[in-house]
């Protein structure tokens, strides 16, 4: 906590750039623009935000994001240029817990038979998917746009409103896609988000080698600017000659001076340290709340595979806290598995679920996930070696109905300021690498651009 006693540091040292947020959003950003007069400002002790890998037993629990979606994203290119290897899940079972009930089958026709659902809903659900299919697979991870008739009819209905959904159990499940990308009920967001996982599932997804945290470690030690961590922005202000910044670090606040400042961090962090905001802009980020998630691992004294069954590596559960429970060690060969012997699964909760954990000790709340744990698979009871928990406030930003009308304004820049993070687009790894291309054309826009490498 800061206090009037902080020392402040004497001059104010001029940037090119300062960069506010150290997610893979704004070190994408700090690592495109080239420049070594770039400063990046990052509150936790470490920079990669929402990408934070630890490691139990031989495996990876990817606390926050832990999937990359498809071959030809901007984030599977920019890996690839960074060097961080990823590896193609080979996802060959469709699967969901229902009812209390495990609906495995090997191809999404045999899933849709196997649903616990009246035989017209799946009939409906078949059709409907097909419709889907064909008209919305090219807006899968792209950019929303406010003038797309696509996206507009995406944006301005609920999936329920959109699909005529009536039944609760086909409501219960759309519920559960829509909570995996969203943190909220299918009712409470746009199609936008449900439809986009829907189809998203079905395409190629990939693990990052090492953790997701692979990708923002590799981006933050091949940038050419300064990384401070444990820096945290506490006010930015336009002024005549570009942006000051006030950052807390150690228990001295510091001031910098910056000719273009990128605010790479969620929307309601970003309205509570920018200074003189013109009211649109600050309407606009107003609409971008966040919904929270909490993420758990368990290390098991037998092969995830024993719990799971061959073939599944993410299955969605409906009516309970958890809303997910998957095998993180999926992709790990079958040697290293059967010669160690254990295994490691990892479940989630969504907003509603997620805020209640946190308002308990960690301990409870890995008590619940446990409970949630042994009542899906009542034989890993008793074999649980090593748990861990992280909880995320601001875990994902919901596409509310009405968005895309304010998309233009959440993005504008102003006053020298630019704004990035997967708010700015839909949400997710690919919507943040985005959000900062996007951020770095606008920079090589300037009237002098600063993309320069001084090194
Ligand atoms: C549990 C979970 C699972 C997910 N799963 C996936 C997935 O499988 N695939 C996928 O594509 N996406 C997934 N996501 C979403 C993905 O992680 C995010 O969309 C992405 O990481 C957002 O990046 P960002 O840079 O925009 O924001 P962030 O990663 O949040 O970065 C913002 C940074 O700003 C810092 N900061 C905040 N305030 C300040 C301040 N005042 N001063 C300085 N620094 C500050 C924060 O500490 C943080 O490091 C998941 C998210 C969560 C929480």
């Amino acid at each position: 906590m800061t206090t009037q006693s902080n020392a402040l540091s004497s001059v104010a040292q001029t940037y090119d750039v300062v960069v506010v947020g150290g997610g893979i959003a704004g070190l994408t950003v700090a690592y495109r623009i080239n420049n070594n007069n770039v400063l990046l400002l990052e509150k936790e002790p470490f920079a990669g935000g929402r990408t934070r890998s630890i490691n139990m037993g031989p495996y990876v629990f990817n606390q926050g994001a832990q999937m990359i979606p498809g071959g030809d994203t901007n984030v599977a290119k920019l890996a690839d240029e960074l060097g961080v290897k990823l590896t193609l899940i080979n996802k060959t079972k469709t699967s969901t817990y229902i009812k209390d009930k495990f609906i495995i089958a090997s191809s999404e026709f045999k899933y849709l038979l196997s649903l616990p659902i009246p035989l017209v809903e799946k009939i409906k659900m078949a059709l409907k998917i097909l419709h889907m299919r064909s008209r919305y697979s090219n807006v899968v991870d792209k950019s929303p746009r406010s003038g797309d008739p696509k996206f507009k009819e995406l944006d301005e209905k609920s999936i329920v409103d959109l699909l005529k959904i009536r039944d609760p159990d086909v409501k219960a499940l759309w519920d559960s896609i829509s909570k995996s990308s969203s943190t909220l009920r299918a009712d409470e967001v746009a199609s936008f988000q449900p439809v986009n996982t829907f189809l998203h599932h079905a395409a190629d997804e990939f693990f990052v080698e090492g953790g997701t945290v692979e990708i923002t470690r590799a981006l933050a030690n091949q940038t050419a600017a300064r990384v401070e961590t444990g820096a945290s922005v506490i006010e930015v202000t336009p002024n005549d000659t570009g942006v000051a910044i006030q950052y807390e670090q150690n228990g001295i606040i510091h001031s910098v001076q910056a000719r273009k400042c990128v605010m790479a961090i969620p929307a309601p962090l970003t309205l509570s340290v920018i200074r003189d905001l013109p009211d649109a802009k600050r309407a606009a980020l107003a609409q971008c709340e966040y919904g929270a998630m909490s993420s758990a691992a368990f290390l098991v004294d037998k092969p995830s595979e024993y719990l799971f069954g061959k073939g599944n590596w993410r299955v969605p559960v409906v009516g309970m806290t958890t809303i997910g429970i998957g095998d993180p060690t999926f992709t790990f060969p079958e040697d290293l598995k059967l010669q160690d012997g254990r295994g490691l699964i990892r479940l989630y909760a969504g907003n509603d679920g997620s805020r209640m954990l946190q308002q308990m000790s960690d301990d409870e709340a890995l008590e619940v996930f446990e409970n949630d744990l042994c009542h899906i698979f009542p034989a890993a009871r008793g074999l649980v070696i090593e748990r861990s928990i992280k909880h995320w406030p601001y875990a994902i930003c919901p596409w509310r109905i009405g968005r895309l009308e304010a998309i233009d304004d959440i993005r504008a820049p102003y006053d020298n300021i630019h704004y990035c993070g997967d708010y700015t687009e839909n949400s997710g790894l690919e919507s943040a690498v985005l959000s900062a291309l996007r951020v770095v054309s606008e920079l090589l826009d300037c009237p002098h651009p600063i993309i320069t490498n001084k090194s």
